[in-house]
């Protein structure tokens, strides 16, 4: 089927962040929608994604996109009929120090804030909770209920089919090359297929969103950086149901997958991939495994849960994923372009914001304004110096190499 002349809205990329923000526009503002992917839907980064599922941030604003996204992911596939693996497990943080703990304590007031209850537990009731864990090195923990994991590229192959189901055209195997542009607007998509004239242009390429924004002058300030996890068998007395985990002083995270763990880190010394272009056939390709690098997060994982040590690695993944200098992913209406808008450089928690983040996106375009204030994400907060490859280079291998120090207390 050959390509529209006209759309009103071109969203670019089919990963969960371009499906969720297509799938608003659709449906809650009856847009006239056409979504471009370069390969297959999911095929970037959402595809290798773990599915841990989080809300609580230090900013207000981005915890109010994450709660959107649970409260998304819950009813989903009632709507779509097409199943999203969505579990309602809930997250156990482990403190390891007094100063965690305070941290928690905080974070669960800025729970409460938001109409959300955080326990705070002892170190014997989150053993209770996870009885695999090893808790004698614990101060306490904290449980957030409402949070959860799911399958990535069933979440956004269901906001696919719910975009579809509100009338959005959504194209697979046809890449933007280029922009025409007029009096600092774009007013056509250059394509593999063609061109399409729109009013307005949503970017939402994943790492890629660097080199689309480029094409028009706009400025995406994001570094692709390797980020790995391993898949465990089957591991005796786990329950289906259990809590994911985050152990920040062990630089840790943990998820149930079909009764084995799934379990990654953020290490101090992280490696980058291209600071040039990414190429554009990178389609549900992986890196080689690093062991070597990952050894780090095995010694830490098993000093948690000594009974991994007991079962066998199905598999290692190592994929890219975009970071950005501040840790925060990067949406809104470009400052050097006024119709084109971006989403993206998501931090590996792109599929927990997903829901939330194409819902704010979608009311950006439509409005010209964001729905609530979200200026700690807002593409405008980096100047243009940030166009230096370098600089943003440096400070997001900063930033990840910090992503579970303790946070600043506000
Ligand atoms: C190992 C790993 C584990 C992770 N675990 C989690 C987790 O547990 N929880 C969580 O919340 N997040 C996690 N993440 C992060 C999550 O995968 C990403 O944040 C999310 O998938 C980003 O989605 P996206 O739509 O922005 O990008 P992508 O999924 O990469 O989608 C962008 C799409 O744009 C397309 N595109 C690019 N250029 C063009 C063009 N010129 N024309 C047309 N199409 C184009 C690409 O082909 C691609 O499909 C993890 C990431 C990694 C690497």
């Amino acid at each position: 089927m050959s390509l529209p002349s006209h759309a009103q809205i071109v969203v670019i990329g089919g990963g969960i962040i371009g499906c969720s923000t297509a799938y608003h526009l659709a449906r809650d503002h009856n847009a006239d929608v056409l979504l471009l992917e370069q390969g297959k839907l999911t095929s970037g980064s959402t595809w290798h994604a773990a599915g841990l599922v989080g809300q609580l941030r230090s900013s207000a604003a981005i915890t109010q996109v994450l709660k959107y996204s649970v409260e998304l992911y819950k009813r989903l596939d009632q709507e779509t009929d097409l199943s999203t693996g969505w579990k309602m497990t809930g997250c156990l943080r482990l403190a390891c120090n007094a100063a965690r703990m305070e941290e928690f304590k905080r974070s669960a007031k800025t729970a409460k804030s938001f109409g959300m209850e955080m326990e705070l537990l002892s170190a014997s009731e989150a053993k209770a909770l996870w009885p695999l864990l090893e808790v004698n090195d614990l101060v306490g923990a904290s449980f957030l209920p409402t949070d959860g994991q799911a399958n990535p590229s069933d979440i956004a192959q269901s906001l696919a089919k719910g975009a579809r189901m509100n009338g959005a055209d959504l194209r697979e195997d046809i890449r933007v090359i280029g922009f025409e542009k007029s009096g600092g607007r774009i007013t056509a998509v250059e394509t593999t297929e063609g061109k399409v004239t729109c009013d307005s242009v949503v970017n939402c390429a994943g790492q890629w969103a660097r080199q689309v924004g480029a094409m028009a002058g706009v400025m995406v300030p994001l570094q692709p950086i390797k980020h790995q996890y391993v898949i465990t068998e089957p591991l005796k007395g786990l329950s289906l149901d259990a809590p994911t985990i985050r152990d920040p002083d062990r630089r840790t995270y943990f998820k149930e997958d079909v009764g084995g763990i799934v379990f990654g880190g953020y290490e101090p010394n992280p490696i980058p991939w291209t600071t040039g272009d990414v190429p554009n056939d990178f389609a549900f390709q992986l890196f080689d495994d690093d062991w070597d690098h990952f050894a780090q997060h095995m010694e830490q994982a098993l000093v948690r849960i000594p009974t991994l040590g007991e079962v066998g690695i199905k598999q290692m993944i190592n994929g890219p994923e975009s970071f950005t200098p501040d840790g925060n992913f990067i949406l809104g209406q470009a400052p050097e372009c006024e119709n084109m808008y971006v989403g993206a450089g998501f931090n590996a928690f792109g599929i927990a914001s997903g829901g939330g983040a194409g819902w704010a996106l979608a009311q950006w375009v439509v409005d010209g304004k964001p729905p609530l204030d979200l200026a700690d994400v807002d593409i405008r907060r980096f100047p243009q110096d940030y166009r230096d490859h370098d600089k943003v280079l440096h400070e997001t291998l900063r930033f990840y190499a910090d992503h579970y120090a303790l946070a600043p207390q506000l």
